[in-house]
């Protein structure tokens, strides 16, 4: 498959061994567009009829968090993360609190803000998160 190559060139630019868990995983998140936590993926894996527990799947997805190969998404009253493949393109994401539904949203609006923060405080911005949340349009109204 050419993702595998894909992936593998990827690890190796990362200095990570390509192990067949770290290959995966990055399969699960590459056809899944939306972010998902550990347990979302050691579910698809235990579908897929790979043995890996819990705990692997989280170490996996935290050494590829460090090497900036997956981007780690923190949801509010959750103590579970979300993951997705790191996109160079700057994004931000709406969460639903009921559903625990993740959207990605393109683009972002504070630019100009940042700019503002820049002139008024002498700072130099290297970067934000900005994480949206509340209910769904499957779950408004409820
Ligand atoms: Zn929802
Ligand atoms: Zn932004």
């Amino acid at each position: 498959m050419k993702s595998k190559n894909y992936f593998k060139e990827m690890l190796k630019g990362a200095e990570l061994k390509s192990t067949k868990h770290r290959i995966t995983i990055l399969e699960i998140l590459k056809e899944n567009k939306l972010p998902l936590s550990a347990e979302d993926i050691y579910i698809k894996l235990k579908q897929n009829d790979i043995s890996i527990s819990l705990s692997t799947v989280y170490r996996v997805l935290e050494t590829l968090h460090k090497k900036d190969i997956v981007a780690k998404v923190n949801i509010p009253d959750d103590s579970k993360a979300a993951y997705e493949l790191y996109n160079n393109e700057h994004h931000h994401h709406l969460l639903c609190v009921k559903c625990r539904k993740i959207l990605a949203v393109e683009g972002c609006p504070l630019e100009e803000y940042e700019k503002f923060l820049e002139n008024r405080f002498g700072f130099t911005v290297k970067g934000h998160n900005l994480e949206v949340y509340g209910y769904c349009n499957s779950c408004t109204g409820y």
